[in-house]
């Protein structure tokens, strides 16, 4: 046998009785041969029909279908797009019968939230042929489906693809999905039919930092309340609020301060000890608020625990940074293209100033909507300090999922004790969140031993297992807390009793809208630190906690 270069290919020559035979001329002669006789002379290459047609003229007709986030995002965008002209509808979230929906006629091994939420689209749209008597014809022409896409790199970047497999399976072919892209524009409707103004943009983005400003209150007062139901009707009510000022166009700043005197108004105990968790993970999987992610919230505030969720702003702060990221790596790449400096034909300077104003600006809206609605003492994260702490173990250069946010977030909510215990949701067949959960976690939390951590994986199924995981956890999250608030008490010289009597003479600081400043992992331990410099208490050596061991100290 010998080998030739040909080109750019190496070609194979065996002996063939003295003569050289070309293996891959032999080859491409069996393929030709092959292709005649199967009658495949001529390659057709599969393309996605990609039905996308969606015109101006198209808006009064047919209606937009949105889904995905919170129920209170999904009610406060389309507001803002009803308000920009157009006829738009939110579905329901996601549940186990929209996973069915999904597992039946969605591609085999795809991760969980693409189940999910293709299920949930062929759910509602078999539920207007099946239960209501819509002609497929009809549904397929007056209605479409607008989601975010992205290029991916996990399956993020097919779900587009794969709503329109499951959608033709389903009997519902031709059904248009358009695509707004995260990285910035609305990329797949022919037909200019989503294009909008800047202003009707805002007006979304504005909609969207309410939404989550509104959710982050919830989940602040919830847990205390005195009355069982009063948060969630006040909720209730504040959603209407900013929806109507979202749908007429009118001061949100003023329904903000409505808001603000509607859930001033729930009584709330904060002299209760509950411990704090963090919900990290997969962006879909830790915002659903269905059975996407088990009705975690729920589940965890009804077995005594304080939610901390993870905002919706929050990612755009990370899109953001990540450009950041790339333009300043590339910017060093010198001679990758013509320019001098790499990027060639961009202003890194003008870049840059962008990305900055992009930031500031979407920090300074979310903030004012948080002072105007009473939700004080958030900050938001620091992009380039939690990448800086997690590179170490997730290569900033990483993409997909939550990328090193995950990371990032266990190392700070360990080292700045801001929570007691973290859970860390990751989907069913999700590549980035799987390596980092089972791969790099592991080592995070050997490295902080003191941290309460736990990955939960989201199935659908096995609620009972994952639930009973949680509160093993929880129950180590529960004395963790007690364990700081009797800490507190102690450092002060305080008792229980004293504590409640001074929080009932101080309306301001039983005021549902109050918080603590940050001391200690759980709400309750804070007021104490609170309470005692008010008092002026001075703060006397007592043991160390527990929990609190030398080498947690020194990693702090
Ligand atoms: S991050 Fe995971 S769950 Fe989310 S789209 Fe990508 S692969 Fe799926």
């Amino acid at each position: 046998m010998t080998t030739k270069t040909v080109g750019d290919r190496i070609q194979l020559n065996v002996l063939n009785g003295g003569a050289d035979l070309d293996i891959d001329a032999e080859l491409a002669k069996f393929e030709a041969e092959e292709r005649e006789r199967l009658g495949l002379t001529e390659r057709v290459h599969w393309v996605d029909k990609n039905p996308n047609n969606f015109t101006i003229d198209d808006r009064k007709n047919t209606t937009l279908l949105i889904a995905g986030l919170t129920h209170a995002h999904d009610m406060f965008v389309q507001a803002a797009l009803s308000a920009a002209g157009f006829k738009v509808q939110t579905l329901d979230c996601p549940d186990n019968e929209a996973l069915r929906f999904g597992k039946e006629f969605g591609n085999r091994g795809q991760c969980n939230p693409t189940y999910f939420t293709v299920g949930n689209l062929v759910k509602h749209l078999s539920h207007l042929r099946d239960e209501q008597g819509m002609s497929t014809e009809d549904v397929v022409k007056n209605y479409v489906f607008m989601t975010a896409g992205a290029c991916g790199p996990c399956r993020f970047g097919m779900y587009v693809t794969e709503y329109r497999k499951a959608l033709r399976d389903a009997g519902f072919d031709g059904f248009r999905v358009l695509l707004v892209s995260q990285g910035g524009g609305v990329h797949a409707a022919n037909g200019g039919g989503l294009t909008m103004t800047r202003q009707d943009v805002t007006w979304t983005f504005r909609g969207i930092m309410m939404g989550d400003v509104l959710n982050a209150l919830m989940y602040r007062i919830r847990p205390y309340e005195v009355e069982p139901g009063a948060t969630d009707r006040a909720i209730g009510e504040c959603r209407e609020v900013i929806a109507t000022a979202l749908r007429n166009r009118t001061s949100l700043l003023r329904a903000g301060w409505r808001c603000r005197k509607i859930l001033s108004r729930v009584k709330v105990d904060r002299t209760r000890v509950k411990p704090k968790v963090g919900i990290i993970g997969e962006f879909w999987a830790m915002t659903t608020e269905g059975d996407g992610n088990y009705q975690m919230q729920r589940f965890l505030e009804a077995e005594g625990a304080e939610v901390d969720i993870q905002i919706v702003t929050n990612w755009l702060l990370y899109l953001i940074s990540e450009k950041r990221w790339d333009t300043e790596r590339r910017e060093l790449l010198r001679h990758q293209d013509s320019g001098k400096r790499g990027l060639a034909g961009v202003d890194v300077r003008k870049q840059f100033l962008k990305l900055w104003v992009a930031d500031k600006f979407m920090r300074g809206m979310f903030q004012t909507f948080a002072k105007v609605m009473g939700l004080m003492r958030y900050p938001l994260p620091n992009l380039k300090e939690l990448g800086k702490i997690s590179h170490r173990y997730y290569d900033m250069h990483l993409r997909g999922g939550e990328s090193y946010l995950e990371v990032g977030k266990v190392i700070h909510n360990v080292v700045h004790n801001k929570v007691n215990m973290t859970i860390s949701v990751k989907p069913f067949g999700c590549m980035p969140s799987s390596g980092v959960s089972d791969g790099v976690q592991s080592l995070i939390t050997e490295m902080y031993p003191q941290a309460i951590f736990i990955a939960i994986e989201t199935s659908g199924d096995a609620a009972v297992n994952a639930q009973s995981r949680m509160q093993m956890q929880l129950f180590k999250a529960k004395q963790a807390a007690h364990r700081e608030f009797e800490h507190a008490l102690a450092t002060y010289g305080l008792s229980e009793e004293e504590l409640r009597t001074w929080v009932a003479g101080h309306p301001k600081v039983m005021n549902a809208l109050h918080k603590s400043p940050h001391e200690a992992g759980c709400t309750a331990a804070d007021l104490v630190h609170e309470v005692a410099r008010r008092m002026r208490r001075r703060a006397r050596p007592v043991p160390p906690q527990p929990q609190q061991q030398p080498e947690a100290a020194a990693a702090a």
